[in-house]
C-alpha cells in the first residue's frame, strides 16, 4: 500500500451544504439524560429509545454496514447488567454519550480497572474502541436523528442531496471512536452523499468494520488502494492516473476496471497519527 501527500481527487461536496451546517449543542442540565435499560420482555411494547437492546438494523441506520460488533454488544450487555446490580439508572450528559451520576462514576472506576488489566495494547484499544461505540449508540438514542447526527431539532437531512460517485472510486472513512456519532463530525457526509457503497464506515478498532474493509484490500489488491494523509510533503499532488499508473481516466466505467480505493482517516491530528502508525503496520502483512 503507498501513502500519497495530497490529492487531485475533488469532492463536490457543495460548500454551500457545509457552511449551512448549523452545530448546535443541546445545553443538557445537570440531570442529563438517562437511559433505562429495562428488560424487552417487561414491556407490552417496548420503545427502541428506552430498552438495552440494540439491533443490527439500529446499528446500521447510523452509517456502519457491518453486523453489530460483538465487542459493543457484550459492552451494552455489562451496562445493563451493572445497571441492575447498582439499581441506579445509566445516565448520559454532554455531548457523546458521557456517562454521568452515581452510575457513570461507578463504571468509570470499573472500566479503568478493566483496561488496565489488559496487558495486550491490542486489546486495550479494541476494549476503548467497543466502548466508545457503545456508550454512543445508547447516548445517542433518541437525540441525535441517525442519518446526520446532528440534535433532533437541527436535522439537516432534508438539505442533503445525495449523487452517485464514480463507481469505479470507493472510499473507506477510517473513523476514530470519538469521532463515531460526533455533530461537528464532516466525514459522515461522504456516505451521506454518495451512498454506504461508494463511501463506506471503518470505526478504528472494531473488527467487523476492519475485516469488511480489509477482505475488500485483499480482493482488490493492495496497488489499488490508497491512504490519503497529509504531512510535510503534502503541496505533491497526484492525479488519480498518475498514482495508480493505470488506464482509469482513459476508460472510465469500465466494467472490467478494478475497483480504486481511498482510505480517507477521520480523527483528529493525534488520534489520526496513531491510526496512520497501525494502518501501516497492518498493510506490511497484507
Ligand atoms: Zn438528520
Amino acid at each position: 500500500m503507498r501513502y500519497i501527500a495530497g490529492t487531485s481527487v475533488v469532492l463536490d461536496t457543495s460548500p454551500s451544504l457545509l457552511f449551512h451546517c448549523r452545530i448546535r449543542r443541546r445545553k443538557l442540565g445537570a440531570a442529563g439524560r438517562r437511559l433505562v435499560m429495562t428488560p424487552v420482555n417487561s414491556r407490552s411494547q417496548p420503545r427502541e429509545s428506552e430498552d438495552g437492546i440494540i439491533s443490527v438494523e439500529e446499528w446500521r441506520r447510523w452509517g456502519p454496514v457491518s453486523p453489530f460488533p460483538a465487542a459493543v454488544k457484550q459492552i451494552v450487555d455489562d451496562l445493563k447488567v451493572l445497571e441492575c446490580k447498582l439499581d441506579s439508572p445509566i445516565e448520559f450528559g454532554g455531548n457523546g454519550g458521557k456517562l454521568q451520576g452515581p452510575f457513570g462514576a461507578y463504571e468509570d472506576k470499573k472500566h479503568r480497572a478493566t483496561y488496565e488489566a489488559l496487558n495486550d495494547p491490542e486489546k486495550k484499544f479494541r476494549f476503548f474502541s467497543a466502548r466508545q461505540v457503545a456508550c454512543r449508540l445508547l447516548g445517542s438514542r433518541g437525540y441525535l436523528c441517525q442519518k446526520c447526527w446532528l440534535a433532533m431539532e437541527d436535522c439537516m437531512c432534508s438539505y442533503i442531496k445525495p449523487c452517485g460517485l464514480w463507481k469505479q472510486i470507493r472510499f473507506w472513512l477510517y473513523m476514530h471512536p470519538r469521532d463515531f456519532l460526533r455533530q461537528n463530525n464532516t466525514g459522515k457526509l461522504l456516505w451521506q452523499i454518495f451512498g454506504v457503497q461508494s463511501a463506506t464506515l471503518c470505526v478504528f478498532g472494531i473488527a467487523e468494520d476492519e475485516e469488511i474493509m480489509w477482505n475488500e484490500f485483499k480482493r482488490a489488491g493492495k496497488n489499488q488502494v490508497r491512504c490519503l494523509y497529509p504531512n510535510q510533503n503534502s503541496e505533491v499532488t497526484f492525479s488519480v492516473k498518475d498514482t495508480f499508473g493505470c488506464s482509469a481516466s482513459e476508460n472510465p466505467g469500465s466494467s472490467s476496471m478494478t475497483d480504486l480505493h481511498f482510505i480517507l482517516l477521520d480523527g483528529t491530528w493525534n488520534n489520526s497519527a496513531a491510526m496512520l502508525k497501525l494502518l501501516k503496520d497492518h498493510a506490511k502483512s497484507v
